[in-house]
């Protein structure tokens, strides 16, 4: 898996073990770190334009909910399907070893979790749960599908439909299809993902800064920090002087203020980290 890396990365990658040698970590990660998956990063090089739905249009209108609810549903299908990568388990590694203090994400996949790291910060919610906007009922996601699909035996995954990072695939048809209500009080649901046009829960992100301060170092791995709450928790690393490492294909918002920038896939990296830093 090494020879995948070229020799600027591989250098790279000893500064990086350098920099945070002795140091706990804490992990932020982006759609780069699912690639390895079969889930597409809709922001990375040749990735395909899409609208995602905001939450206005799904909060108030039905046939939005009913397209959203097919696609959702769909895609959930394939991210089930979807396995932690070696870079989700060498990052659950790192945490077994005391290395890093935890995870925090921004991808709604729940592959972290499945990959056996502890302490998870989800920002942008989770594909998992699903809960009632009117009396809160949680539900898990594998529940929510047996009643899906009993209630709309017709649906299948289309052939060939690609695969979103939220979990949506195109619909091709949604007539007929039924949106499942809470079956507590009949309210309207909503997956727990952060939408389009939706801010991230104030307590999800003071959890991710905890995560950080608590932390002696910062690695940011497969996103291009086009969202904001990625470069804002980059600079508390910052303001306290913490070795901040990049690895990403591709520019990110960062790399200026990072202390080492590793262009190489996050898999590889993260491989070859578990492999190479030193016990605490
Ligand atoms: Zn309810």
């Amino acid at each position: 898996m090494t020879s995948a890396i070229d020799q600027d990365a591989a250098a790279a990658v000893s500064a990086a073990v350098d920099a945070l040698s002795g140091r706990r970590i804490a992990i932020l990660t982006g759609a780069g770190v699912s690639t390895d998956s079969g889930i597409p990063d809709y922001r990375g090089n040749g990735a395909p334009t899409r609208t995602p739905m905001t939450v206005e249009q799904y909060l108030s209108s039905e046939d939005h909910r009913r397209r959203y609810w097919v696609g959702s549903h769909l895609g959930w299908k394939a991210f089930a399907a979807a396995a932690p990568n070696p870079g989700h388990l060498a990052i659950a590694r790192l945490e077994e070893r005391g290395l890093a203090t935890g995870v925090v994400t921004q991808n709604v996949d729940g592959l972290h979790v499945r990959a056996g790291s502890r302490r998870v910060v989800e920002l942008h919610g989770t594909m998992r749960r699903i809960f009632c906007t009117q009396c809160g009922q949680v539900f898990d996601r594998r529940d929510m599908a047996v009643r899906v699909e009993a209630d709309n035996p017709w649906i299948t995954v289309p052939e060939n439909v690609p695969l979103g990072p939220d979990g949506d695939v195109l619909p091709e048809n949604t007539t007929g299809f039924l949106v499942p209500s809470c079956s507590v009080c009949e309210g309207m649901l909503k997956p727990d993902v952060v939408f389009f046009g939706e801010f991230i829960p104030a307590e999800k992100f003071r959890e991710a800064e905890q995560l950080v301060r608590g932390s002696d170092a910062l690695i940011i791995a497969g996103s291009s920090l086009v969202v904001n709450s990625g470069i804002r928790l980059l600079d508390r690393a910052r303001r306290r002087r913490l070795p901040i490492v990049i690895v990403n294909r591709g520019a990110t918002r960062g790399d200026s203020r990072a202390t080492v920038k590793i262009e190489a896939g996050t898999s590889e990296v993260f491989a070859m980290l578990a492999e190479s830093l030193p016990a605490l």
